[in-house]
């Protein structure tokens, strides 16, 4: 402005000074028509870089080539260096709210937020594929109306949230999810959805493991309590006293080996990866088939095949543990006359130790649960033949803590295969 006015006013002025001296001494229409000129040349001036600010002013932020003539160019220069400015902030801005829903989005909470009304303003991937939710399509919807559950909307109606709300979602493959809902503004919500179903189910079979526990305790427990009243109440001849003795002792033998095997479980779950050690096959197997005969008692016929040469690489207290298992049931579960097979196989992939039975094999419905802990096809038979449903567990902890699998097929009636599979990283080729 500052150096603008003098300009308009020194142009006024001359245009003045030669108009007027002109309709003074010469023709008074001259002066007048020389000072609309001058005027209308002003006026033109102007007109020009107006329009070409109102032009710029339509698209500010698109246009960049404002120039203007004279005083006009400097105003236009300033304005435009504001423009940029301003839209350099909204740019950066803009990226910042970019990357902030981006983030949002691979959160591992869902995110839900919601107006007064509990009406979807926005919510993440995860709140998508957690309650069935569609960022789009149910914008501006009321949550209720896509989580239906009669909690949910218990919850949301009360309008007491102290507490999150669990919601076990049958139709997710029984998701479990912990709901909070927080005042974030004035009428407005944040849903926070955790899948809390791994720790759920943890939770889960921490009781099961608990009940099961003082469940196979409490029976031996009470049998041998009852003998010793018995004993203590009743006077019984030497022959009657010493079979209720060998009953309690048998009742206290199966004590042994369940708190045996839960001692095992435990000293694995909590030790360290397991060593490099290098474990001979060879001897492992004869060691194997030894037991297998010394348990079978001449009842069964025990073989041992062997393809290929090569040593396993682990801890071997819990491989030969694990293998020992796997031995002990084939010839448990294998009724007089049958054969037990136990095979070692390294090939290039990997290798592979296997238990083969023609014992009396496992209904495929119960296949997928024979490793969790006190799992039994048949209870009775197993306490019969001294299980304590722990051994399969106990195996499959082992192998995993090796990275190796346990594979089991079976036919009810033929025989089972239970297959350790090691991987290639697992196996000692020619003892190195
Ligand atoms: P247990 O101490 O009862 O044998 P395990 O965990 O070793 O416990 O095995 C779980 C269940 O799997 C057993 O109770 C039994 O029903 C079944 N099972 C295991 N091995 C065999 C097998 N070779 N043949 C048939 N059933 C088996």
């Amino acid at each position: 402005m500052s150096s603008y006015l003098p300009r308009a006013l020194l142009f006024a002025l001359l245009t003045a000074l030669v108009a007027f001296p002109l309709g003074y001494f010469g023709k008074p229409w001259m002066g007048w028509a020389l000072f609309y000129i001058g005027l209308s040349v002003q006026l033109a001036y102007h007109y020009r870089n107006f329009s070409r600010l109102e032009r710029w002013s339509r698209q500010p932020m698109l246009d960049a080539s404002l120039e203007g003539d004279g005083e006009w160019d400097s105003v236009f220069r300033r304005l435009y260096s504001h423009e940029k400015e301003l839209l350099a902030k909204i740019e950066q801005r803009e990226r910042d709210i970019a990357r902030l829903i981006a983030a949002v989005h691979v959160m591992n909470d869902g995110v839900v937020l919601l107006d007064g009304f509990f009406q979807i303003q926005f919510c993440n991937k995860t709140a998508e594929r957690q309650l069935g939710l569609d960022s789009h399509t149910d914008r501006g919807l009321p949550i209720s109306n896509i989580v239906r559950q009669p909690e949910f909307i218990d919850y949301i109606d009360r309008r007491d949230f102290t507490r999150p709300l669990i919601l076990r979602l049958e139709r997710y493959f029984e998701r479990v999810l912990s709901l909070y809902v927080i005042a974030y503004a004035e009428d407005s919500w944040l849903l926070q959805v955790k899948d809390v179903t791994q720790t759920d189910k943890l939770d889960r079979m921490r009781r099961d493991f608990v009940a099961n526990v003082s469940h196979e305790l409490r029976t031996p427990l009470t049998v041998l309590a009852g003998f010793l009243e018995t004993l203590q109440e009743i006077d019984f001849d030497p022959d009657e006293r010493q079979r209720y003795l060998s009953l309690m002792a048998e009742q206290s033998k199966r004590m042994q080996s369940i708190v045996q095997d839960l001692l095992t479980l435990s000293s694995i779950e909590s030790a360290p990866p397991p060593e490099n050690d290098l474990v001979d096959m060879g001897s492992l197997l004869d060691k194997l088939r030894r037991d297998a005969e010394a348990l079978s008692d001449g009842r069964h016929q025990i073989v041992l095949e062997s393809q290929g040469e090569g040593d396993l690489r682990g801890c071997e207290p819990e491989l030969v543990s694990a293998f020992a298992n796997l031995v002990a049931n084939a010839v448990r579960y294998t009724p007089a006359g049958g054969t037990v097979t136990l095979s070692w196989k390294v090939a290039p992939e990997g290798a592979e130790f296997a238990v083969r039975d023609t014992g009396i094999g496992i209904d495929p419905k119960h296949i997928p649960r024979l490793t969790e802990r006190f799992y039994r096809v048949d209870r009775g038979r197993s306490r019969d033949a001294g299980g304590t449903g722990l051994g399969l567990a106990i195996v499959k902890h082992s192998l995993s803590r090796h990275q190796a699998t346990l594979e089991i097929t079976s036919k009810l009636g033929e025989g089972s295969c239970f297959a350790a599979r090691f991987p290639a990283s697992r196996v000692a080729i020619g003892g190195g």
